[in-house]
């Protein structure tokens, strides 16, 4: 038992000594996790136009829905980290993670009308165990202070973005021109290239994401407690399409998950000094204010999306263009285009001593969302008699909302293995996507409140009520983004050394 791992020690030394800027590792990470997030983002990208258009839901419902949805995958992001760290690793579960996801894809692609919420229940549960535990393997690339860490995080969320713009594009694409059988045939057939990319180049990684149980406990042990988590995440799968389909569900469910998570944070936060007590309690402020981004931001895919699809001329500079293709892929090309030309910003300020700390990035990550989401207010002056609005300016209002984006989301994911001590990097870094989850549950609600009732609304009644409600978060994200501001002295005390 020694030997292994030893071996598996020497071998790990041999990933994490890499020369150059990118261990070549993080090219088969980025790879699988782009194709993961092609099928996603594709997915994503047709949800509510499809509860609309196909099963008939109001459109209040279906942002509704579509927040749950989302909520659903990022909690269940919370539970496939968890059981990744204590039974199944991080190869098992992204493999399992993985063949779900396909399966759900080709359950709607076989007959989205019938079939809609099983085959969504699959991909909740298959996103959770895939989308948490590959972003950890590639942390797992560095030794603890390779200063070059940022940098592969870098990259690795501009391959999210890689694929989540041609997934979102081509996606709502194939289901204009062709099919929607076709679209969820596509989003599978990415699903299916990313995890077969994984298979085959997992052996390059050596011992990083090997079960946590191996060494310590027998094969067949194993065998047994793997054979059960796969068990369990198949029988969480009805439960799962009971709460999507019952709204009413889901808000329970979220009214306990999240405070229990809470609870047992500050539970597990008595066992440490105050040091390290204080720097928790920053990381909570920071997922705290985290889930207000992510309620604003993924409007994207709710009441934006029905925006996009109902108001917008298509022409953006000249060109004839689907509204729906730039609301799912503008984001993205903005993220893959700004996020080097950030990563040379904030080194030549950080030369000039101009960086600004991360609590006033976060701040500013929220005064970008109040003028983005202004934008999207503005666009109601430019809108003709029909209540067709210009989609050059909602363009310009995504510009700016990445821009807030890439002040807040990179950052936050190496803020929390920095803040969090070394035991709860794994529980941290799911709490951070446990905000994302609320963030999207609170999106539903708010475009739901923004959609209007009335069957008999013209166009133009649409635009007025989603506007007015875009004003309306502009002025709560200005707000928020001052209140970090003026906190941040408080904050950074909490902090300590971590800048
Ligand atoms: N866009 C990023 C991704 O898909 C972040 C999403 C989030 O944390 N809500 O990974």
């Amino acid at each position: 038992m020694d030997t292994t791992n030893e071996i598996n020690a020497l071998a790990l030394e041999r990933i994490q000594s890499f020369k150059g800027k990118y261990p070549k590792q993080l090219w088969y990470l980025f790879l699988s996790e782009m194709w993961e997030r092609f099928a996603f983002y594709g997915m994503r990208g047709m949800l509510t136009i499809f509860m609309v258009e196909q099963l008939k839901l109001t459109e209040k419902d279906a942002n509704l829905k579509y927040g749950a949805i989302q909520a659903f995958i990022y909690t269940m992001a919370f539970v496939g980290g968890l059981f990744a760290d204590k039974i199944l690793g991080f190869r098992k579960s992204i493999f399992w993670g993985g063949l779900l996801m396909i399966a759900g894809s080709f359950t709607l692609a076989f007959s989205p009308q019938h079939l809609y919420y099983i085959g969504i229940s699959f991909t909740i549960v298959g996103t959770g165990f895939f989308k948490p535990n590959i972003s950890t393997m590639v942390g797992n690339l560095y030794k603890n202070d390779d200063p070059r860490r940022d940098a592969g995080f870098g990259l690795f969320y501009s391959g999210i973005n890689i694929g989540a713009l041609l997934g979102g594009y081509l996606c709502i694409n194939v289901a204009n021109h062709y099919s929607w059988n076709a679209a969820f045939s596509l989003a599978g057939i990415g699903m299916a290239i990313g995890l077969g990319i994984f298979i085959f180049t997992k052996r390059t990684l050596g011992p990083i994401g090997f079960s946590p149980l191996a060494n310590k406990v027998s094969l067949s042990k194993i065998r047994i407690y793997d054979l059960m988590v796969y068990a369990g995440s198949l029988l969480v799968i009805p439960f799962i399409l009971l709460l999507v389909s019952n709204t009413a569900y889901t808000d329970i469910f979220m009214y306990i998950v999240g405070p229990a998570a809470f609870i047992y944070i500050i539970y597990e936060m008595f066992s440490f000094n105050a040091i390290e007590r204080q720097k928790l309690i920053a990381a909570l402020i920071f997922i705290l204010f985290s889930v207000f981004f992510w309620a604003f931001f993924e409007q994207a895919g709710g009441s934006l999306s029905l925006f996009a699809r109902y108001n917008l001329r298509h022409e953006v500079l000249g060109m004839n263009m689907d509204p729906n293709e730039i609301n799912n892929a503008a984001n993205s090309l903005f993220v893959i285009l700004f996020s080097p030309l950030f990563g040379l910003l904030w080194l030549w300020m950080g030369k000039k001593k101009l960086e600004p700390n991360t609590v006033i990035k976060f701040g500013l990550g929220f005064l970008f969302l109040a003028i983005a989401f202004y934008v999207f207010y503005y666009t109601r002056f430019f809108a003709d008699a029909a209540g067709f609005t210009s989609l050059n300016v909602f363009t310009l209002a995504y510009l700016v909302i990445t821009v807030g984006e890439l002040c807040l989301s990179p950052i936050g994911l190496s803020l929390m293995t920095k803040l969090a001590p070394q035991k709860l990097h794994g529980m941290m870094m799911g709490m951070w996507f446990l905000a994302s989850a609320y963030g999207q549950y609170a999106a539903g609600i708010l475009g739901a409140g923004m959609a209007t009732v009335d069957d008999k609304a013209t166009l133009t009644d649409k635009l007025m009520a989603y506007t007015d409600g875009y004003k309306h978060l502009a002025i709560y994200a200005l707000v928020a983004g001052v209140a970090l501001i003026i906190l941040s002295p408080l904050i950074r005390k909490l902090m300590h050394d971590v800048l």
